[in-house]
């Protein structure tokens, strides 16, 4: 007997069909007679349809609200998912985030799970229920519903795995497992038997989004035997793993994009100490994350052009905290630009070898793409290119790498 927790996603509930074949894929887990926990995200397009819903009324709204309105995509998942599994005899029982309760911190839209209180969850696991889990929510420290991010239900299945001491977490999707690119923008992409943790995190905090970052995160402390698979084919997955588990190690093992990315340049700041801590801050104030950053030598020793990267939901915000303060920073211009796209490539394998980035910069400039910021780190590098690129770019440095299946 072993403990699972079993995790769907939106296109897998995406409609009553596939709840009634996610109810009969939980009950062969509960039929080979495992303590089974499931997490279900809302049904696909139904989590947008809310976000929209609060932009159409007010486009910077009160985010406790947003969080009331978006959370309630998986309360309906729960409740559907509970009767489809008791319909075929199974006994099933549907847990909102508050209800068990699974409490996160108060940073609403963004929240970070901090507790979940698994004594009556683990007790009914025990004696053969179901738990059918909301994901996405949380509970903040003034008893208010939270959400975890987009795509946080993965989050709280991964969770709930390390706190019920799960033996795996599989997280169900519509593809069957982690590609090296996205396998709907480059065909060639190959599904990877394993991943190591490192690199699945770096995979998903650079925008590969099938899995949320937090949960790839989760995963690593606790050290929860995640597997990625699907929810319409039987194939095995892929496991998301230590380093020390997977043999052959790849120099790329995958390449990701993210088009959630805008860029905004200051024209002319002033270049004297203390004026990246006077734009950057009050940005962290507002809760703007800000990824890549360049900053211009200065020619007159007087100003120097600054160009750094935030989310593109957090643009608008950006550029009206920056705007209030034009005057004390002092720069010329203000200039936005949402029509970008990071793309990075990841692997441990570059610790050891020379030569990766180089071939990223070739690789785009024999296509004519023309590179605007570079990072790098340990085990990747990114670069940000115009939008338009995003195929061509990702395809010519999959076969660059040698990744086409
Ligand atoms: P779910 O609704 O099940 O959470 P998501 O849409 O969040 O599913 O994540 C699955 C999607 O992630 C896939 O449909 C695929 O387009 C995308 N994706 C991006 N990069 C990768 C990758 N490297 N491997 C697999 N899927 C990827
Ligand atoms: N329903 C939420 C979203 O669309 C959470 C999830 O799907 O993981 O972001
Ligand atoms: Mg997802």
């Amino acid at each position: 007997m072993a403990r699972i927790v079993m995790k769907f996603g939106g296109t897998s509930v995406g409609d009553c069909d596939r709840i009634k074949n996610v109810a009969r894929r939980v009950k062969a887990e509960v039929d080979r007679g495992n303590e089974v926990a499931v997490v279900v995200s809302a049904m696909s397009g139904v989590t947008n349809q809310l976000v929209d819903y609060c932009k159409q009324i007010a486009p910077l709204h009160d985010a406790r609200e947003y969080d009331t309105v978006v959370s309630t995509g998986e309360q309906v998942t729960i409740g559907l998912l509970s009767i489809a599994l008791q319909e075929l005899g199974v006994q099933a029982r549907s847990w909102m985030g508050w209800q068990i309760p699974i409490r996160s911190d108060g940073a609403h839209g963004k929240a970070r799970i901090e507790t979940i209180e698994t004594t009556e969850l683990e007790r009914r696991m025990a004696s053969g229920q179901v738990a059918v889990v909301a994901g996405f929510q949380g509970l903040g420290p003034d008893n208010r519903v939270t959400t975890l991010g987009r795509g946080g239900s993965d989050t709280s299945a991964v969770a709930l795995a390390a706190a019920v001491h799960a033996d795996r977490c599989d997280i169900y999707t519509d593809v069957d497992g982690v590609y090296t690119t996205d396998p709907r923008i480059v065909a060639k992409a190959r599904k990877l038997d394993k991943i190591t943790y490192e690199e699945m995190l770096e995979l998903a905090s650079l925008g590969a989004k099938v899995l949320q970052t937090r949960s790839v995160e989760m995963a690593m402390k606790h050290r929860v035997r995640v597997q990625v698979l699907s929810s319409f084919v039987d194939a095995p997955g892929t496991l998301v793993c230590d380093e020390e588990e997977i043999v052959e190690k790849e120099l790329v093992s995958g390449i990701a994009y993210s088009r959630d990315e805008a860029k905004i340049t200051l024209v002319r700041v002033a270049d004297r100490p203390g004026v990246a801590a006077a734009i950057f801050g009050p940005l962290a104030d507002a809760n703007v994350n800000v990824d890549m950053i360049v900053q211009n030598v200065s020619e007159d020793g007087k100003h120097t052009d600054l160009t750094f990267t935030v989310a593109k939901s957090d643009l608008d915000r950006a550029t009206k905290v920056l705007n209030e303060r034009q005057g004390s920073l002092g720069y010329e211009r203000l200039v936005p630009d949402s029509n970008v796209v990071k793309i990075s490539v990841i692997g441990v394998g570059m610790r050891s070898h020379a030569g990766v980035a180089q071939k990223m910069f070739s690789t785009l400039a024999d296509k004519a793409i023309n590179i605007q910021v570079i990072t790098t780190s340990e085990i990747k590098v990114s670069v940000l290119v115009a939008e338009e690129y995003t195929e061509l770019a990702l395809r010519a440095l999959h076969s660059a790498y040698g990744l086409d299946a």
